[in-house]
């Protein structure tokens, strides 16, 4: 058994087998398969085993015309190694013997000869392990051939990546039913690792080379409270983890109580909390956390899905299906937030040389609206019961919020001519995530209805500290002298125009700082919905007017960690009891 340790990023325990990913390589679908289904695999194993004679056959004669008789050694061997019978003899063995699907045969039968010829010491014969694999993977890609566009699955592994990009990840997590996840590197507030979280799929990052420690089919358990991951874990420690995760189990159960208390804190004041998601389907989720609205909804997350955000009519019958679902409380939906880290289909196109600071957001929206226009349209018509709203990402000016507020006037004014309804008022609102846009906010009062704050941009943009790159993340602080004034900032100025303000970043999920934006004066929170629990919790055993005081002092700190301490010292010297059930785990 080998332990490796990282940080928590989203709670729970998973006990599955390991999926390595190479994000170079395609996803092997893998599925368990009925006695029945038994030979329909078989037959879909001999078409790929046909196509692969062929294609071989074809660069053996490429080959000869470029190598001459040489070329015999390179792709005979492939040919042999099917012809001869035995490899052929052993997929199609553990095909029926494990009730797999053909490629996640071929993929155990991969890693065992991988194994297998990793000990062998002479490096010529160690190296024809390359021939098996090569073959191998050819019949994988002839099964994706032979099958058309592959939809991946991934059911009951844990992944390990080195990192995923949010649409991949977004792709991969929203199909099968993913355990768990292991990166090697990855940020905290990153989308894959909040979508994880949304998901409810334990995961650990920043375990050093973990993609490169743990291999495909390796027995792991992810701690997803704890940080630890352990690669092949032995029978007592398998028991031991049981036991945890039946504990954090009960304790979840026990904590849901706290779902009926009213949204109060102890000394009276009121505040609202609701969930971020990022897939349509995460609705389903919901409902476990009480009755909640989704204060952010990241659409640019449907442009993973080829196809799917493409027409008007698709993204209208999404938008009003959730919009029907959280009724009366609201949905707030946000448009494409595309660009940057978020590289999604045709907006991939575009390298920039800083792409942080470049075309994204509003700005691609102003650029080249036809795209979002289509957007904007299906939010208006979904908008039946009048609580969906619109909220713009990542605004610098009061120039854009004109021009925009002017193109919803415009696709308006079309879906009437049209003759689609759109009754209702909606309410449009912008994201305050560029710092420069704090100082809008005093002049804001006739141009929006409301305001986000984004605090993971905010922040990221706030240090110049990158979101998503560990090797900076010691920055990323929101004890920050400049975040906790910033922040103090956007209240008092949404509070001076009177607009409901919400916090829709990481910190408004995680206990301490939500604790602070509690007393900073902010009343709406958007998170996780895995945090609603927990931040309901904390803010219904608190008093509001004490964390007023702490705040106001937070403000006299130079130093974020003497910043950090203080506030920690504060809130668990006033409520031990209220933290000592998180360290239970
Ligand atoms: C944020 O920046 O805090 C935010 C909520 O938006 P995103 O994480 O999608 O950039
Ligand atoms: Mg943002």
């Amino acid at each position: 058994m080998i332990k490796l340790n990282g940080k928590s990023v989203s709670p729970g325990i998973a006990t599955a087998e390991a999926y390595v990913y190479n994000p170079g390589n395609h996803i092997v679908p893998r599925r368990s398969i009925s006695g029945k289904e038994h030979d329909s695999e078989s037959r879909r194993l001999q078409r790929s085993i046909q196509t692969t004679r062929r294609q071989l056959k074809a660069i053996a004669g490429n080959l000869k015309d470029a190598m001459g008789d040489d070329s015999a050694l390179i792709i005979g061997t492939q040919s042999q190694l099917l012809d001869e019978g035995n490899l052929v003899a052993e997929i199609e063995k553990t095909i029926r013997a494990d009730h797999i699907n053909v490629e996640w045969a071929l993929t155990r039968i991969e890693d065992k000869y991988t194994k297998i010829f990793q000990r062998i010491q002479d490096p010529t014969f160690r190296e024809r392990v390359n021939d098996i694999s090569d073959l191998l993977q050819r019949l994988q890609r002839n099964l994706r051939r032979n099958k058309g566009k592959s939809t991946p699955s991934l059911s009951n592994v844990i992944l390990v990546a080195r990192d995923i990009a949010p649409s991949e990840a977004a792709y991969l997590m929203s199909r099968g039913n993913l355990r768990g996840l292991v990166l090697s590197e990855g940020g905290e507030t990153s989308h894959t690792v909040i979508l994880a979280r949304t998901l409810e799929i334990p995961a650990v990052m920043n375990v050093e080379r973990a993609h490169t420690r743990i291999r495909s089919g390796d027995a792991l358990i992810v701690d997803g409270l704890s940080g630890e991951v352990l690669i092949n874990p032995d029978n007592r420690t398998r028991q031991s983890y049981h036991i945890k995760q039946e504990k954090y189990a009960s304790y979840l159960e026990r904590s849901r109580q706290v779902l009926t208390l009213p949204d109060r804190t102890l000394d009276g004041r009121d505040f609202t909390l609701s969930a971020n998601i990022e897939l349509p389907m995460e609705v389903d989720l919901l409902q476990s956390y009480g009755s909640v609205g989704i204060g952010l909804f990241r659409t640019e997350f449907l442009l993973t899905d080829p196809g799917v955000a493409g027409s008007e009519e698709e993204q209208f019958q999404i938008y009003r299906n959730l919009a029907r679902r959280v009724y009366p409380k609201p949905l707030i939906l946000r448009t494409f937030d595309v660009g940057r880290d978020k590289q999604y289909g045709t907006f991939a196109q575009h390298p920039e040389p800083n792409p942080a600071l470049g075309t994204m957001a509003v700005r691609l929206f102003l650029k080249d609206p036809e795209f979002f226009r289509i957007q904007i349209k299906a939010a208006l018509r979904a908008n039946e019961s009048g609580n969906l709203r619109i909220l713009f990402p990542m605004v610098t000016e009061i120039e854009e919020i004109h021009s925009l507020r002017r193109i919803v006037g415009e696709c308006r004014e079309e879906l009437e001519k049209e003759g689609k309804k759109t009754l209702r008022e909606t309410p449009l609102g912008i994201m305050v995530e560029i710092p420069g846009a704090i100082h809008l906010i005093p002049h804001l009062e006739n141009a929006v209805d409301f305001l986000s704050v984004g605090t993971n941009d905010l922040i990221q943009y706030l240090l110049a500290v990158d979101r998503n790159n560990p090797s900076v993340s010691h920055l990323y602080n929101p004890f920050h002298p400049a975040v906790i004034r910033s922040l103090l900032e956007i209240s008092s100025a949404a509070t001076a125009i009177n607009k409901e303000i919400n916090v829709c970043g990481e910190l408004a999920g995680q206990g301490f700082t939500a604790l602070m934006l509690l007393g900073m004066g902010y009343t709406h929170f958007s998170m996780n919905p895995v945090s609603i629990i927990e931040i309901k919790r904390l803010f219904t055993h608190v008093h509001y007017k004490f964390l007023c005081r702490v705040v106001r002092k937070l403000r006299t700190f130079s130093s974020r960690s003497d910043a950090e301490e203080y506030f920690i010292e504060q809130m668990v010297g006033k409520y031990p009891d209220l933290f000592t059930q998180q360290s239970l785990f």
